[in-house]
């Protein structure tokens, strides 16, 4: 059992203002395996108040040497890959394999994508040639509240902390209280890295307390939040009283197009990119169209791929997928499978219930449902689960239709040959990305959503615009 009560503010590690033990629970055998503090207003203003004093030193200190730190950052990280995926696989149970690879994987991945934007980023520039001695300052936002979910966390941290640090915001960062050890480890990273005292603070919480009073607090300017679109508004909300930026990635329901002349293996592709992360991401491709002359196929395809995806308990290594987060959302799933089968969605596959032998931990079987109609409850909600709802369409304009059908706007997909379509498809879709034939997009490009999905764009150099104010200087000759 493991037992991290003390927040990282001004550069220390504190005790908490008051006890408040909250017991973090392994997923994979329903025991806890950490205990850590959740703090009260007083450890927000605490590391509010670091936050503010460091800031006009961070802002004055020059780009470049931002950037190496943030590489020191980097050299730090990859000495501890080992214990943060030994953190998040006992936390919020991903699988260790998967946890080394992806989840560790993803955050060195976004903070040297970030060093070499920002290496390429001009801070200050001139306005252009009708004023050429008016020039553009980026400057820092100020003091960033950085509130992160326990789905992908390294990835979601590196993206925030990352663009911060680069862009001269000193920062509060609040991660979810499902899975703080791997953000303790971070911060003793952010700690080894050297950066200036109070730059990066840490205080763990959960929403009602600390994330509320981050939004609340006059002395914080931004929020950059990643989590559900319920607390996102609830966020927006709070934050609208001192008007701060609020920069929101929020749920998502992605479609993945499939259509007649995609190549052979996109729907077995399509079935282990829902499945992974054991479906508990927000760019899951949870809705799967496929157009109607290959739909039996695809769904005896579907049915043959998620009945071989095996279950089990996150820290055995071998390819599988672990429990999902905790308790309420084991239930949470299992009531919207029951809901689907209710509401007669065909289930061909899983159901709800353990999987056979697993009678301990919050495991779920790969379930899928066909002859989904796009109003169906599967079809609508997202379900942060193995779940995947088949649909069937017959034309390109009825796909996008059913594609831009949801309060959702954050990735969808498109398998085709016809690079035509492609390009079709990638223009008339509603969401802030569009991946085509199992392709991700390249490094360093924006990752955000549009609608209910959120509003603002993470990575590379548009993650650390994020951050940043615009500052239009002019009025000398
Ligand atoms: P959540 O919204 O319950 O919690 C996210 C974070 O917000 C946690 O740190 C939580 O303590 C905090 N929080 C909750 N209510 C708050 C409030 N009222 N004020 C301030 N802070 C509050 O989400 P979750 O269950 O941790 O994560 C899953 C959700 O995150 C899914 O909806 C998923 O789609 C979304 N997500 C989005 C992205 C993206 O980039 N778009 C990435 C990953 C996850």
């Amino acid at each position: 059992m493991i037992e991290k009560r003390d927040f990282y503010i001004n550069g220390q590690w504190v005790a908490p203002s008051q006890s408040n033990d909250f017991a973090v629970i392994d997923p994979s055998t329903e025991d806890a395996c950490a205990v850590i503090s959740l703090g009260a207003e007083a450890d927000t203003n605490a590391a509010v108040a670091a936050a503010k004093a460091a800031l006009p030193g961070w802002m004055a200190t020059p780009p470049a040497e931002r950037i190496a730190m943030v590489e020191k950052l980097v050299e730090a990280y990859q000495t501890r890959g080992e214990d943060l995926a030994q953190a998040m696989s006992v936390e919020m149970g991903a699988p260790i394999d998967m946890a080394r690879s992806q989840q560790v994987g993803a955050g060195i991945y976004h903070l040297k994508n970030f060093i070499r934007a920002a290496k390429k980023f001009q801070f200050e520039k001139p306005l252009g040639d009708h004023a050429p001695n008016d020039m553009i300052i980026h400057e820092a936002v100020g003091v960033a509240a950085l509130i992160t979910p326990w789905n992908w966390p390294m990835n979601q941290i590196t993206l925030k902390v990352g663009a911060a640090a680069i862009s001269g915001c000193t920062m509060v960062l609040k991660p979810s209280e499902q899975s703080p050890l791997n953000a303790m480890i971070f911060a003793e990273m952010m700690d080894e890295a050297g950066f200036p005292p109070g730059v990066f603070n840490l205080v763990n919480g959960d929403g009602v307390g600390v994330g509320s009073a981050l939004t609340a607090h006059p002395d914080v300017d931004m929020v950059s939040f990643t989590g559900s679109t319920r607390a996102g508004t609830a966020i927006s909300k709070s934050a609208a009283e001192t008007l701060k930026k609020v920069h929101l990635e929020l749920g998502g329901k992605g479609a993945n197009v499939i259509f007649d002349d995609a190549d052979e293996k996109a729907v077995k592709r399509g079935v282990l990119h829902m499945m992974n992360n054991t479906g508990q991401s927000c760019n899951a491709p949870s809705r799967m169209l496929v157009q109607r002359g290959i739909y039996d196929q695809a769904v005896a395809t579907a049915v043959e791929v998620a009945n071989k995806v095996s279950v089990g308990p996150a820290s055995e290594e071998g390819r599988h997928i672990g429990p999902v987060v905790n308790e309420l959302q084991w239930g949470k799933i299992q009531d919207l499978i029951q809901a689907g089968i209710d509401e007669g969605s065909k289930l061909v596959a899983g159901g709800t219930g353990r999987p056979d032998g697993l009678n301990k931990g919050f495991y779920v079987k790969p379930t899928i449902f066909a002859d989904v109609n796009n109003q169906m409850v599967v079809a609508r909600e997202e379900i942060f689960g193995p779940v995947l709802a088949m649909i069937p369409f017959d034309t390109e304009e009825e796909a996008i239709e059913i594609a831009n059908d949801t309060p959702y706007g954050l990735t969808n997909y498109v398998q085709t040959q016809d690079m035509a379509r492609a390009n079709r498809m990638a223009r008339q879709l509603r969401s802030g990305m569009v991946e085509m034939n199992g392709q991700s997009r390249s490094a360093g490009s924006p990752f955000g959503g549009m609608k209910q999905s959120g509003n603002g764009r993470e990575g590379g150099s548009w993650g650390i615009e994020d951050f940043l104010e615009v500052k239009a200087v002019g009025g000398w000759t």
